[in-house]
């Protein structure tokens, strides 16, 4: 593997066999978050900042049961809803993002969740990774890659972006992943991010991705200088 001197067109090809690989280990890749409607999903990603989907999932019941529609949610109150979603974390300001969407979509958008990005991406706490999570997902549209903490580490790792700003990691892989590809390809790495690229410790002699991946000979140097 030739990173550093590849072409678009190498790179292009190398994209293609990696998403290949980990369509066959993640073949139903998809977002934890439970949801029913494009509303519940735009909550749920929101609450899922700095907050892990598991817990995210035991916290919406209780605030969809509570708030059964968009309407609801946009007459309640700031500190009914805090006391639901507190342990989510950072629960003022979701609190507040969430209502004020909900607002939002009453007021601007007739009740209807917007289906672009560029609409998305105007509702208060939506900026593009919760957009294109909600798009691809609820919508099935492919209007960008959803760039979140797996996604960047492993465009990192992989070689794919050498980006530090999300939206430019974005543009770099909308770029080299095709089109087809991009509503699964957040999922796809999230799902590997967390089973075997994880943060601290990637399992890079355990990995189906290795001879693709240009981080795989410096992590081993790295783990090899640790021993000495
Ligand atoms: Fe991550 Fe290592 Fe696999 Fe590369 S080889 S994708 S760094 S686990």
């Amino acid at each position: 593997m030739k990173v550093g001197r590849e072409s678009p067109e190498e790179l292009r090809e190398r994209v293609k066999k990696i998403i290949k690989l980990l369509r066959e280990h993640y073949p139903h890749s998809r977002t934890a978050l439970h949801y029913e409607t494009p509303f519940q999903l735009l909550v749920a990603t929101i609450l899922a900042a700095q907050c892990t989907d598991e817990k995210v999932n035991q916290i919406t019941p209780l605030l969809f049961k509570k708030y059964p529609t968009i309407a609801d949610l946009a007459r309640a109150s700031q500190a009914e809803v805090e006391a639901i979603i507190r342990p989510t974390g950072f629960f003022r300001n979701k609190a507040r993002n969430i209502i004020a969407a909900a607002r939002s979509i009453m007021e601007e958008f007739g009740g209807e969740v917007p289906d672009r990005i560029e609409e998305l991406i105007k509702l208060p706490g939506v900026a593009r990774k919760t957009a294109n999570i909600v798009l691809s997902s609820a919508f099935r549209r492919a209007e960008g890659i959803a760039v979140d903490t797996h996604v960047r580490r492993l465009a990192h790792r992989l070689g794919l972006s050498s980006a530090k700003d999300p939206n430019k990691i974005e543009q770099d892989l909308m770029a080299i992943v095709p089109r087809e590809d991009w509503l699964d390809f957040n999922y796809l790495l999230v799902d590997h991010g967390r089973a075997v690229c994880q943060a601290r410790h990637p399992l890079c002699n355990e990995c189906f991705l290795r001879s693709l991946c240009p981080a795989a000979a410096e992590m081993a140097a790295e783990k090899a200088g640790e021993q000495k």
